[in-house]
């Protein structure tokens, strides 16, 4: 090949170093390839290798040698191994393809993991023309979608296995450095799923658009120091994320394992920040008692804006007027004056007092998650922004891309996946697998 190459060169003066590299990698992947299937190439077996264990407790027969294929991350390899049948149940096997890693996969592990990669971060046919150009291998959409979310399956099955444990067991604590502050952040955001995943539901719940369910979401970071006007500092790379479709009590363990893991017991100061949902402060009560608990400022300022537009319909300039006067009561922690003051205010038509009624009631049970001042003078975030940008990064540009319908187990898979890569952990659960 290189002879064709130069020679052509001195024809032409010139080289084409792109179909040149891609030429020549494309042979080191044959040669790969063919050492590689001369490698995993296995011998009869001899005398006393002829039975091994069948699950159903007897013993399966060496019966022949058979060859497949496996897509390597050098192309395709084939090799024979021994077949093994048992003559009581008559279940076939291979122990070599178990001790390869290649059990009901036409896939090796390397090539495995690079789809895995690819299909958590692009839509999966995206994930195959990116595999066809940084790898060189040809695969199929199904099998970037298929290898995805097995693997992110089989993450999200390992951390719920951890959480029930977790629920049974009294939690080892982390020895390490305490933590100076540590907050945990929820959120909620819907993700298209496919018509019988919302069916026998109720219709719309909080404006979600129909055949969506709610992925609960959240994460965990630490802050050592704040800026010199006394603002908070994300400690960088801190945040870990954590999330699923699931119930709220499911979520709320799942939560408390991720904090927990993260240095919840040797945190000094602990933090929850979310916006008004209920099942938020719920878990907070039960997961992290003794957290400072604080609504995000900006969700509490659009609650007041509702009341704004309330008041002066469609009056632009009036609601801004009346913004400027009655923020600093919110902004000042001072939750029961303003609560007070909604309960003074005369509405125009009923459903107008029923909606403020309804604005004041959410001031006052969230009230001493609302002082705002003295949050800020413990120099702490008063923003739910670090979880609201995650489900914008982990779940809405992967999951939630126009022309999506997901069941419920491919988007957790997904999500499993995704969180692992962006936690540092897929290595971990790489290695761990292997060893199970
Ligand atoms: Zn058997």
């Amino acid at each position: 090949m290189l002879r064709i190459v130069f020679q052509d060169r001195r024809k032409t003066g010139q080289l084409d170093l792109e179909a040149v590299e891609m030429a020549m990698r494309a042979a080191m992947h044959q040669a790969g390839a063919s050492e590689l299937s001369q490698l995993l190439r296995c011998e009869p077996p001899g005398a006393e290798e002829r039975e091994v264990p069948c699950p159903c407790g007897q013993k399966a027969h060496y019966r022949e040698m058979r060859s497949r294929h496996v897509l390597t991350a050098v192309g395709e390899a084939e090799f024979p191994r021994p077949w093994y049948l048992c003559p009581q149940c008559h279940n076939g096997q291979f122990p070599a393809d178990a001790a390869l890693d290649i059990e009901k996969t036409d896939l090796s592990p390397g090539v495995r993991r690079m789809l895995a990669l690819v299909g958590s971060e692009a839509p999966f046919d995206r994930g195959r023309q990116q595999i066809e150009l940084l790898a060189g291998l040809q695969v199929t959409t199904k099998a970037v979608e298929r290898t995805a979310e097995s693997i992110g399956g089989d993450i999200a099955k390992r951390e719920q296995t951890a959480v029930n444990q977790a629920l049974q067991l009294d939690l080892p604590i982390i020895v390490g450095e305490s933590i100076p502050i540590l907050y945990v952040q929820m959120d909620g955001t819907g993700v298209p799923v496919v018509k019988k995943e919302t069916e026998g539901r109720l219709g719309k719940v909080d404006g979600q658009p129909a055949h969506t369910r709610e992925v609960k979401f959240g994460c965990v970071f630490t802050q050592t120091a704040c800026d010199d006007d006394g603002y908070a500092i994300r400690d960088p790379g801190s945040t870990t994320y954590t999330g699923a479709i699931e119930t709220a009590g499911e979520f709320g363990n799942r939560i408390y394992l991720e904090a927990w893991n993260r240095g919840w017991s040797r945190a000094k100061k602990k933090v929850v920040i979310g916006d008004g949902a209920e099942w938020i402060w719920n878990n907070a009560d039960r997961h992290f008692p003794g957290a400072v608990q604080i609504v995000d400022l900006f969700h509490s300022r659009q609650h007041l804006w509702n009341v704004a537009r309330l008041v002066h319909p469609g009056d632009m300039p009036r609601q801004k007027q009346w913004i400027l006067r009655h923020q600093p009561k919110l902004d000042g922690g001072r939750i029961e004056k303003l609560v007070r003051f909604l309960r003074s205010i005369d509405a125009s038509t009923p459903s107008i007092a029923e909606t403020i009624r309804i604005e004041a009631a959410y001031f006052e049970r969230n009230a001493e998650r609302m002082r705002y001042p003295e949050f800020r003078r413990q120099h702490l975030f008063v923003g739910s922004g670090v979880v609201e940008a995650g489900c914008k990064t982990v779940i809405g540009s992967r999951l939630k891309q126009s022309g999506m319908f997901w069941t419920l187990s491919g988007a957790n898979a997904i999500i499993a996946l995704r969180c692992c890569h962006l936690n540092n952990r897929i290595e971990n659960y790489w290695e761990s697998r292997r060893a199970a």
